[in-house]
């Protein structure tokens, strides 16, 4: 063979390879379609499934960014953040109607919200749950390579504001989010959950630190890399994407959330007495997760009747007067309590 026409054979077959891989404008796009979306029944089934599990639940969901804040835009300017954020969140919105969930948005349409408004929105709503969504780009360190799935949640393990319910939360969405999109977690976790303490120490971000209901955020993947970029432009896969956000949080409330509560009365409380609590989930209760606060500081002087599933708090170490009581506890799937800070006030007699 002439050396020209090596040189002809080589070029037309690599030119084969980029058109069969659809690679003319960019890296080949590959996404799986959930069995859910291949066969629509089983779609169905699944909704059908899971929603005993969210009957009377109430989620807010918080598309980030929008309005005037539409900067962060693709490295191929295919995508705005705020774009995808909204159409991820509005095929959520979507699925958890089917589902018969109450949904409350921070925004359904390009229009500026106010950052600590979207917290206030959430904390007036009466919602159960707050999920931020967002999309991520790399610190300076990072390149166009960059592209993981990860979901964050409000402080560190042993920080008091540190609430392990919206761990749990973070845990279930990251799982499907990440497998649905066929993504890592990244290398900084082990699961791809982190504290959001790892991007602001001591603060965490704001729509997660002042909302008070359990928040989570997540950051689907990077819209500043290429290959990404390419399938977050595609509304198939901004459905894809919402469906397992979708099915992480069926699967939590599958799990159980206990529920806790005072027995007695919060304003008719006696040094000399002792407060009681019923903690009640499906699954029972795991004693050794237990931890109870006085105004913030850690309190040992209680026991647990496992089978009534009673916590029985001695008073005999507390002054009297206003308190803010804190309690943690999980069920035997390993799934914590919502926050509970309950404030009670401590007479000498009554
Ligand atoms: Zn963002």
């Amino acid at each position: 063979m002439k050396k020209s026409a090596v040189k002809f054979k080589i070029t037309f077959t690599l030119t084969a390879i980029f058109l069969a891989a659809g690679c003319a404008a960019g890296p080949p796009i590959y996404y799986e379609l959930p069995v859910e979306f291949r066969f629509p029944e089983k779609q169905k089934e699944f909704i059908g499934n899971y929603s005993e599990y969210l009957l009377g639940k109430k989620i807010f969901i918080d598309p980030g960014h929008g309005g005037e804040d539409r900067r962060s835009v693709g490295v191929n300017k295919l995508v705005v953040e705020a774009d995808i954020n909204l159409a991820v969140a509005l095929a959520l919105r979507d699925f958890f109607r089917e589902a018969g969930v109450e949904v409350i948005m921070s925004r359904d349409r390009d229009m500026t919200v106010d950052l600590k408004e979207r917290s206030y929105m959430a904390n007036r709503s009466g919602a159960d749950l707050f999920i931020s969504i967002h999309h991520n780009a790399p610190g300076q360190a990072g390149g166009h390579w960059v592209n993981y799935t990860s979901t964050y949640y409000h402080a560190k393990e042993t920080d008091y504001e540190y609430e392990p319910s919206e761990r749990d939360l973070a845990r279930y969405i990251q799982r499907d989010l990440a497998y649905a999109m066929r993504n890592s977690g990244g290398l900084g976790s082990f699961d791809g959950t982190y504290s959001d303490y790892n991007i602001y120490p001591g603060a965490g971000f704001s729509v997660l630190r002042v909302t008070e209901i359990p928040s989570v955020l997540v950051e689907c993947g990077f819209f500043t890399n290429p290959f990404e970029e390419q399938r977050l432009a595609l509304e198939e896969f901004n459905k894809i994407q919402a469906w397992g956000i979708f099915r992480g949080i069926c699967r939590y409330f599958a799990a159980g959330v206990p529920e806790i509560r005072l027995l007695n009365d919060p304003e008719k409380i006696i040094g000399s007495s002792n407060l009681s609590f019923s903690i009640t989930d499906k699954s029972g209760i795991n004693p050794a997760s237990i931890k109870v606060y006085f105004d913030s500081t850690a309190y040992n002087n209680f026991s647990i009747d496992e089978t009534n599933r009673l916590l029985t708090v001695s008073l005999d170490q507390i002054a009297s007067g206003e308190h803010v009581i804190r309690i943690i506890a999980a069920n035997k799937n390993n799934n914590y309590a919502f926050p509970y800070h309950q404030k009670i006030l401590i007479k000498n007699s009554i």
